[in-house]
């Protein structure tokens, strides 16, 4: 009898842990595997992303197109405000930043230039050439530049149209054949993975100096978000049921936390919301990968949770106002964070300048940031499947739960 994927997977996780802690040379050695695993996942994202929006969106009129398009930024922000207040409440309640010493800050001087500003993200939605777009995966160029393409194509001569949509959609099972393929190397890819990342941490003394709460003060935000705020979003809007998502997407949330990426795990998710829960890929095509991009709830829990830290540890009291900017800002960068590890943590420094703390306090966090990354990306990802749902839902369509 064959295991199914998503057992082999957590058994591949759990094996990663004591691989790590008592072999990490070989961890090491081997990095290499998990290394092409992720090369595959983001091999395909460009191709998957573009065919599937581009199938999608023909098949899409532009009065729907519009009503979709309102009801999937709605459905971004009020998550995404939700995770953050649940991290607004549990940082006033448990302070865990008060009485932390502020000694080994690692090294921050990279960060600011790495984040750019919001505007900065708003005006590269248009590429200047789309083939560096592609080049440099900016996904929300690629994105718009596949939208675009969708609604036009659906505006031309019958003819060429089902010429272009016939090789559009060829290529687009071709992606998704090749997205199952290599979904069967997820095992031993997150596997190495995790060994390595687990190998090469070398600061676990950290979380006794004060980061602890901290940490705990995240994960359980980030718990309370995925298990108590979204299921609750999943059944009395999406009128869906929990426990039967949460099983067909088990797969693609155990690769979030394993690439920290939900760039990566974009086409596992896609595969996973339209043949697992069977929403349709009129709505995935649009909905996941922009979501991906722009709808992070796991990582604006974290940037408003981090931000409010450091004001601790800083000993600054933040004045109401200066929590609503914390909690705007916190939505803004969490927009603007790419679907990559780490972006996060780069973000954060856009919320820091914005209440005028200084940027360096951000080597406070970093030493327990990767463990938290692993969570907030499958939080992220957990979002964006969820309103996939609620919105496939809300235009009438049929689910398998
Ligand atoms: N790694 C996260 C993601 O890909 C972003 C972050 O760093 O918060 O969703």
């Amino acid at each position: 009898m064959k295991l199914k994927l998503h057992w082999q997977i957590l058994i591949a996780l759990i094996l990663s842990i004591p691989m790590g802690m008592f072999l990490p040379k070989l961890s090491i050695q081997t990095a290499g595997i998990g290394d092409v695993f992720l090369s595959a996942l983001k091999m395909l994202i460009i191709p998957l992303v573009l065919t599937s929006i581009i199938s999608g969106i023909s098949n899409i009129n532009s009065k729907e197109l519009g009503r979709v398009g309102l009801k999937t930024i709605l459905y971004y922000v009020s998550t995404t405000t939700f995770a953050i207040l649940v991290g607004l409440i549990l940082v006033n309640i448990f302070k865990p930043g008060v009485g932390v010493k502020l000694a080994n800050a690692g090294d921050t001087s990279k960060l600011a230039e790495a984040a750019g500003s919001f505007g900065d993200t708003l005006k590269n939605i248009v590429p200047p050439n789309i083939f560096e777009a592609f080049v440099n995966a900016d996904m929300l160029s690629i994105i718009f530049f596949a939208i675009l393409f969708g609604v036009f194509l659906s505006q031309i001569e019958e003819k060429h149209k089902t010429a272009v949509l016939k090789v559009n959609n060829g290529i687009f099972e071709v992606m998704i054949k090749m997205v199952n393929f290599v979904l069967k190397f997820s095992p031993i890819g997150i596997l190495s993975l995790v060994a390595t990342e687990i190998a090469e941490q070398k600061d676990i003394t950290s979380l006794a100096a004060g980061l602890g709460t901290y940490f705990l003060v995240v994960l359980g935000g980030l718990l309370i978000h995925s298990f108590v705020i979204i299921p609750l979003i999943l059944k009395l809007v999406g009128k869906s049921n929990f426990q039967k998502h949460f099983q067909a997407m088990v797969t693609p949330l155990l690769t979030a936390f394993s690439t920290s990426s939900s760039g990566a795990t974009l086409p596992l998710t896609m595969e996973a919301v339209e043949h697992k829960a069977g929403v349709s890929n009129r709505i995935t095509s649009f909905t996941l990968p922009l979501g991906a991009t722009v709808n992070m709830d796991g990582t604006a829990l974290y940037e408003c949770v981090a931000a409010m830290f450091i004001a601790q540890v800083y000993g600054i009291e933040l004045s109401v106002i200066q929590q609503v900017v914390v909690v705007i800002t916190a939505l803004l960068a969490s927009i603007g964070a790419a679907a990559i590890p780490m972006a996060g943590l780069v973000m954060i420094t856009v919320v820091l300048s914005a209440i005028g703390l200084p940027l360096e306090a951000v080597g406070l966090i970093i030493a327990v940031d990767r463990p938290l990354d692993m969570v907030r990306t499958a939080v992220n990802v957990w979002s964006d499947s969820t309103g996939a749902i609620v919105i496939a839902k809300s235009e009438g369509e049929e689910l398998n739960y």
